[in-house]
């Protein structure tokens, strides 16, 4: 049996306010549970987004009604709410900026709008960055010229993982963060559902952002393991029927996989079990100035095969892009703040057990 520490999951879509249809805080924390993960941050482009005190008080309240497991809100970057977001910031996990499209309405556009953001928001509250490409660049810039710490989220590209290595040898103040998904499928991995095979060809279901890209892009990644600081999940449910229709959003389920294909990669060799224990709780601990969570922990059976199959997940939105993969390490129970809140696949904790790190401070 391997005891790993209460895992940290920085990358959640929760859905709630607003597509409970898809998640919300009581089913997404029951995934996290199930994945080993005892403490996600919740990202801000629910409906409404996240973006003043009464859309902050709006997600907290929810979550202190119905989350299993601890949690922390980030507020979203907008056009004109810098001096709010920078009075709300002891409250939240962090600032969320949305350099580029994905879903929902809070991209910023126009470069003068992330300038008031990055000199408003304190110094000593984490920025995160959903930027892609050439946007991440000009991200890693304005840390720069800030003096001022930046996350990037999900990183998917060669080039991507080569400036952030450049930039961390530079002394600038940028860390990042790489999704199962990004590392495990290309843009031509086939994925299948519980239900069999991908009607319309299945392309919605590979929707994502950023795009899966190529095996280039992954071997870049996995070369360059020690310039990504966290593996995180992304959690973005949407329903299959979503998925499956003429207009399918982007986004993977995650948090009840994203372990047992860590621990997978791992018993083949490509990583270590310290490689995920820097990745997926020191470091997210570090870089989010997160509170230890006493009397926490996760046994898993490491030596367990079995294949994942969407009837034994807890998330609402019903199937995983990694049906059917067969991984080795299953998560056994774990125990949060002295309580035993998952054991055998099931959910031992009441809605509410869990707690807002943010109030604690
Ligand atoms: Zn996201």
């Amino acid at each position: 049996m391997l005891k790993l520490p209460g895992l940290i999951d920085p990358h959640v879509h929760v859905r709630e306010p607003g597509q409970t249809h898809k998640e919300d805080w009581d089913t997404v924390t029951q995934a996290a549970l199930a994945g080993g993960i005892t403490m996600i941050l919740a990202m801000p482009n629910t409906k409404p987004p996240i973006f003043d005190a009464s859309t902050l008080d709006l997600a907290l309240a929810s979550a202190k009604e119905k989350a299993r497991c601890d949690y922390a809100q980030f507020v979203g970057a907008g056009p004109d709410n810098a001096h709010i977001a920078a009075e709300l910031a002891p409250r939240t996990a962090g600032l969320k900026m949305y350099l580029d499209s994905t879903f929902g309405e809070l991209r910023l556009d126009d470069m003068s709008l992330w300038l008031s953001h990055f000199k408003k928001f304190p110094k000593g509250m984490p920025i995160v960055l959903h930027s892609e490409s050439r946007s991440m660049a000009a991200g890693i810039l304005f840390a720069a010229i800030y003096d001022r710490p930046v996350h990037i989220a999900h990183i998917s590209l060669k080039e991507e993982v080569l400036l952030i290595k450049a930039a961390k040898e530079k002394g600038i103040k940028v860390t990042c963060e790489v999704c199962p998904h990004h590392l495990l499928l290309t843009s031509s991995s086939p994925i299948f559902s519980e239900n069999g095979g991908e009607p319309g060809g299945g392309w919605g279901r590979r929707e994502v952002r950023p795009r899966l890209a190529t095996q280039e892009d992954i071997n870049a990644l996995w070369a360059n393991l020690d310039v990504i600081d966290i593996f995180a999940t992304d959690h973005a449910p949407h329903t299959l029927e979503e998925k499956d229709s003429d207009n399918p959003p982007p986004g993977f389920p995650g948090v009840e996989t994203i372990l047992p294909l860590l621990l997978t990669a791992a018993d083949d060799g490509r990583l270590t079990i310290d490689d995920i224990i820097q990745r997926m709780y020191v470091n997210p601990k570090k870089i989010f100035h997160l509170p230890d969570q006493p009397e926490t922990w996760v046994e898993v059976d490491e030596s367990a095969k079995y294949e994942i199959k969407t009837a034994d997940m807890h998330s609402r939105c019903g199937w995983t892009p990694f049906e059917g993969w067969q991984v080795k390490g299953r998560v056994k129970r774990v125990v949060l703040r002295g309580q035993t809140a998952f054991a055998d696949g099931k959910i031992l904790v009441e809605q509410g057990y869990g707690q807002n790190v943010r109030s604690r401070l």
